[in-house]
């Protein structure tokens, strides 16, 4: 019974007789039996996917974490969306503005602005895309289908309540329909009757096959970018790559892809603007936050997890498994952002920072003055 978990440590606790959630406990060794350094209400930061309602519809299916499943997640939901090759993720708009990550597969985009200059591209898995609020645009998958991940900067955000084509067909006259467009009701004989949202259709033509001439030419800032064949930043625990207003200008929006290697560390730091809302794609690990006050809390995070950081709480993340932890950090905020405690403790005149945390000045002293991001 050994490798069975249990809520006690040198002496204190107890065993769990039952009743217990055995997969769930293992998968959060850290809430089970908590760092020593825990301490006091920390409101809960960590929701999965999975525990997610999964709409599911011809072609496809969708979840979503917004801040109905996670209430401190105020500033950013999340969808994550599959659809089989060739099906259809309706021309639809939203209020909100739409920050995208192809988790796996292909897709084609299109969107249409205000001056009707118009965007169609396709993207692979790394690859991002960002649609300002209000823009109408569609996915559609390719012929290996599609999943991504959607953020939206909204918590309040839900993917059921968008505005689609269909349903603005649906839910007008056809009278209306005929004088808008100079159809006769005979030509509408066929049009939905409800919403579509998502539904199957043919993997599309080349990209030049499927494209329009607008006669007000382009939108003027691309809408994607390939955020995984950017060079990473290398740190000696992992890498870091950056999307955001420095190259990606169009989003409002700003992104860190982090590689954690085993053993390493995304450092301890905080971020100066701006809630933090995580995305986990693959690996294992642990986050600590500090919310002031003598108050901290650890979450476990794995493949699918939703985690949230709220605005200027210290944190780290660390790898506790053996294969790389890679996740995403987003903001909403169109710079990316962050401080780095060990930067801000190497650029301070060391005797105050040797004072303040009784530690030999010399040792101070030595720690590097570039900022470092992921350790070991
Ligand atoms: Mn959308
Ligand atoms: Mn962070």
């Amino acid at each position: 019974m050994s490798d069975v978990p249990q809520p006690q440590w040198d002496g204190e606790g107890g065993n769990d007789p039952g009743p217990r959630n055995i997969l769930l406990d293992r998968q959060n060794p850290d809430l089970l039996v908590a760092p020593k350094t825990d301490r006091g209400t920390v409101p809960n930061l960590k929701f999965s996917f999975s525990m997610a309602h999964t709409r599911i519809e011809q072609g496809g299916w969708t979840r979503e974490v917004t801040q109905r499943e996670l209430p401190v997640a105020s500033t950013l939901a999340g969808v994550d969306m599959r659809l089989e090759p060739g099906a259809y993720r309706e021309l639809h708009w939203h209020k909100q503005a739409e920050w995208a990550y192809v988790l796996d597969g292909s897709c084609r985009i299109s969107a249409v602005d205000q001056e009707g200059r118009n965007f169609l591209d396709d993207l692979r898995k790394g690859d991002l895309w960002f649609f300002p609020k209000g823009v109408p645009h569609h996915i559609q998958a390719l012929d290996e289908g599609v999943e991504f991940l959607l953020v939206f900067d909204d918590g309040q955000f839900s993917e059921n309540s968008t505005f689609l084509m269909s349903d603005f067909f649906a839910h007008t006259p056809k009278s209306v329909l005929a004088k808008n467009f100079g159809w006769s009701v005979e030509q509408m004989a066929n049009i939905p009757e409800r919403e579509k949202y998502i539904f199957q259709g043919q993997v599309p033509p080349s990209l030049d096959a499927d494209r329009v001439i607008s006669p007000t030419g382009d939108v003027p800032r691309t809408l994607t970018h390939r955020m995984r064949s950017q060079a990473p930043h290398r740190f000696e625990g992992g890498s870091v790559r950056i999307a955001d207003s420095t190259n990606f200008a169009a989003a409002t929006i700003s992104a860190a892809l982090v590689e954690v290697e085993p053993g390493g560390l995304r450092e301890l730091h905080w971020h100066p603007t701006d809630d933090e809302w995580q995305y986990y794609i693959s690996g294992f690990g642990r986050m600590g936050v500090f919310a002031s006050s003598g108050v901290a809390r650890t979450f476990n995070f794995q493949a699918g997890d939703v985690g949230y950081v709220p605005f200027a709480y210290g944190h780290y993340i660390e790898n506790l498994g053996d294969e790389p932890l890679v996740f995403l950090e987003m903001f909403r905020n169109p710079r990316f952002e962050d401080i780095s405690l060990a930067q801000w403790m190497a650029n301070t005149p060391p005797q105050i920072v040797a004072d303040t945390v009784n530690m030999p000045r010399s040792t101070i002293e030595a720690l590097p003055k570039d900022k470092r991001t992921v350790v070991r």
